[in-house]
């Protein structure tokens, strides 16, 4: 059977991450195995060498159709890895002009997904996440405006499922029940 394409999402600093690596442990166990990559590692090699940005978190910032020139050679890059591949990134991306769609019409031609997983939790638990992850330049946003992005992913994500037909899983990652976030993207994965 040929590789499966899934999707997984969600706001910055839901814990999408960590998420994925503690569900991927777990289908290791069971001898699943997933080639897992981050949509925008793959972006952020080519800004870098274009020096366009120095850090990951400046590329929502740049211009509208550099982001979505680096989204397309991603895309592409991404395409033509074979097997099981999980890809993390984002149904929207909140840039000072608005939001950007994460998986617009090219991408998905490109990746033809077989789910997109949105992985949520309360907008003031993620407000928190942020505030004491010192790795990352985290936008300030306030727990309304967390509320926003994530409702706006749930709508582009139907979007998404009548362009491919693909499934959209909504996954909780909630404080202190990682290991149901987890358990439930593994089994969704399996
Ligand atoms: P992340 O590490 O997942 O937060 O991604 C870092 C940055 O990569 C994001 O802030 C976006 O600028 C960019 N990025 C990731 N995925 C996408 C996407 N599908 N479309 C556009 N930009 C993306
Ligand atoms: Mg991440």
């Amino acid at each position: 059977m040929a590789g499966k394409k899934v999707i997984i999402t969600g706001v910055p600093g839901v814990g999408k991450t960590t998420v994925v690596n503690e569900a991927l442990k777990k289908l290791k166990e069971d001898g699943v195995e997933y080639q897992s990559i981050n949509f925008g590692t793959f972006m952020f090699e080519v800004a870098k060498s274009e020096g366009i940005a120095q850090d990951r978190d400046q590329m929502r910032a740049l211009d509208r159709t550099v982001q979505k020139r680096l989204q397309q050679l991603a895309a592409q890059a991404i395409a033509q890895i074979p097997g099981n591949v999980l890809i993390d990134t984002h149904a929207s991306v909140k840039t000072p002009k608005g939001y950007l769609a994460g998986l617009p019409e090219w991408v998905l031609r490109e990746i033809m997904p077989d789910i997109v997983v949105l992985v949520e939790t309360d907008n003031d638990q993620i407000l928190m996440r942020r505030l004491s992850d010192e790795t990352r330049m985290r936008d300030k946003e306030g727990s309304r405006s967390i509320a926003e992005h994530q409702q706006f992913n749930r709508s582009i994500a139907a979007a998404y499922a009548m362009v491919t037909g693909c499934t959209i899983k909504i996954i909780t990652n909630a404080d202190f029940l990682l290991e149901q976030a987890s358990q439930n993207l593994a089994e969704t994965l399996r």
